[in-house]
């Protein structure tokens, strides 16, 4: 054994090094103590007159009083977004809607560190995160989308594009800014006006986007912000717009496809996900365990396209395995606002419940857990990086989306039974492909039925490269020019 062999097999994680606390400043960002709809381009109080306070889930505070639409308040949105959509901004040439969306995208820049530090206290997300990937990102989405709206003849030639309408869009809680620029900027890029509801437990980016909205001089009524929870989401999905696009949980899309039927409204859903992530024996195992790592703990696995079912090829199953746990030893969970932080808190004391019920009942259907040894705070919602092995492919761990940082071990012999053990699921998000093969990773492509598939990378995301999902993870394509097509009609 040599030297170095011998201290891996001794201690997984460095004993003496330890990081000094690099808390980022909260003091950039200044709170309302309360704060009402966004409504044609004024701040209004809620007619239902109710009120819940939305917390920090690191430390269980209460950072503000967000109110709780109701179905007037929902009715007066979308009566703000028609007016703006009929007395002008349709009609706009794309050049001057444009001109907004850069306006947008520059302000979100300019104003990012503020919008991630608050990210990261409504979440719960590592700022390291929301800095360097959620901000960058919406920011993107705006300049990408500001590109198309003079173009959309070029885009669809001969097919005379026309905004759809009103858009009622609703958006869960784990990528709140990001999901928000996922669905605000290809719809006013196509002429529609917005009416969206952001996740009851994440709602303060979105209303601080409401200053940049102002900030940037778009138009009264071009786009409005309703909080609330999925009571105020179902409000939404039955009142007068003409396209819901929705993004959450594969139980609520099926509801709201059903509530939909037969309505004429349009609809896009973008669901859950189970995606396989694919090692085989010729990969790059460093760099493959980075990919598994990133693709599980990014975001607490608080992800739709997270690599939570892990496919080792049988021949370095055991070197993978001892390689991923060594490597989990390093990661740091705590303070979401401390820059060394690689996990933060979860999102929702309920989300938390989820994760603890489904990891029980992977412990009791016969799987082996390992959990390095690390000390959780306190206050506040927290699991620590989980992995099970012996992970028979019934189990609910195996099918279920935990949504959350625990990630399912299996093994498969032969590139046929990967892609069988892979498409082995109701979802159909999103596969890693790990090999030096480029063959093999075509042919991999060609058989996953998945919407995005990475190869030798996961969790890339690009405005210009279509997102969605196959089965029971939605339809419908948001970002690139796929991302246009739903929000417009052709004559
Ligand atoms: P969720 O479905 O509970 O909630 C999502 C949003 O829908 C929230 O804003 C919620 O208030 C609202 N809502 C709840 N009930 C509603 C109803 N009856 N009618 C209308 N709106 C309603 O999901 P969640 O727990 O917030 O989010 C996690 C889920 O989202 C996961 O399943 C995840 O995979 C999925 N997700 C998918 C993508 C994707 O692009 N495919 C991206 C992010 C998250």
């Amino acid at each position: 054994m040599t030297d170095v062999e011998r201290r891996r097999g001794a201690s997984p994680v460095p004993a003496g090094w330890d990081y000094a606390p690099a808390p980022e400043a909260r003091d950039i960002v200044r709170l309302k103590e309360r704060y009402g709809l966004f409504v044609g381009g004024e701040w209004r109080e809620p007619r239902s007159g109710e009120r819940y306070a939305t917390i920090d889930p690191a430390s269980e505070e209460p950072l503000a009083e967000v109110a709780q639409a109701g179905r007037e308040d929902v009715a007066l949105a979308v009566a703000a977004a028609r007016d703006a959509f009929d007395n002008g901004w349709s009609r706009l040439p794309g050049s001057e809607r444009a001109k907004y969306l850069f306006r947008i995208a520059r302000i979100l820049q300019e104003r990012s560190r503020e919008l991630a530090v608050l990210e990261s206290l409504n979440g719960g997300k590592p700022i390291k995160e929301s800095r360097d990937v959620d901000l960058p990102l919406a920011a993107a989405h705006f300049f990408y989308y500001a590109g198309w709206a003079d173009k959309l003849e070029y885009a669809f030639p001969n097919r005379r594009p026309r905004p759809v309408g009103v858009a009622g869009q609703i958006i869960p809680w784990n990528f709140p800014l990001l999901m928000l620029a996922w669905k605000v900027a290809p719809a006013l890029a196509c002429g529609n006006t917005v009416v969206l509801k952001p996740a009851e437990t994440t709602p303060l980016t979105a209303l601080l986007f409401c200053d940049v909205l102002r900030q940037a001089e778009v138009p009264p009524g071009v786009v409005n912000i309703v909080t609330g929870d999925g009571r105020t989401g179902a409000e939404l999905v039955a009142a007068d717009v003409d396209k819901i696009a929705f993004t959450g949980s594969t139980e609520v899309g099926k509801a709201i496809q059903r509530q939909l039927a037969g309505t004429g409204k349009r609809l896009t859903l973008e669901l859950g996900g189970k995606a396989a992530n694919v090692i085989f024996d010729d990969a790059p195992l460093d760099q493959a365990v980075e990919g598994i790592v990133n693709g599980i703990y990014f975001n607490q696995g608080h992800v739709c396209c997270a690599g939570s079912r892990l496919l080792v090829q049988e021949s370095v199953y055991e070197e993978v395995i001892r390689r991923l746990k060594r490597r989990m030893g390093t990661l740091r969970v705590g303070d979401p606002l401390d820059k060394n932080t690689d996990l933060g808190a979860i999102n929702s004391r309920a989300q938390l419940e989820k994760i603890e019920a489904l990891v029980e009942a992977g412990k009791e259907e016969g799987a082996e857990i390992y959990q390095p040894p690390c000390r959780l705070p306190e206050k506040g919602y927290w699991f620590a990086p989980t992995v099970f092995t012996s992970v028979a492919q019934s189990y609910r761990i195996a099918q279920e989306e935990i949504f959350g940082p625990v990630l399912s071990a299996l093994t498969f012999r032969t590139p046929d039974e990967a892609v069988e053990k892979a498409n082995n699921t109701p979802y159909g998000l999103s596969a890693g492909v790990w090999t030096e093969k480029g063959s093999r990773i075509l042919w991999m492509a060609e058989r996953l039925r998945a919407g995005v598939i990475w190869a030798n990378t996961y969790n890339r995301f690009d405005p210009a490269s279509p997102f969605g999902g196959y089965k029971e993870s939605g339809f419908g394509r948001e970002g690139g020019l796929h991302g246009l097509e739903p929000y417009l009609e052709f004559e």
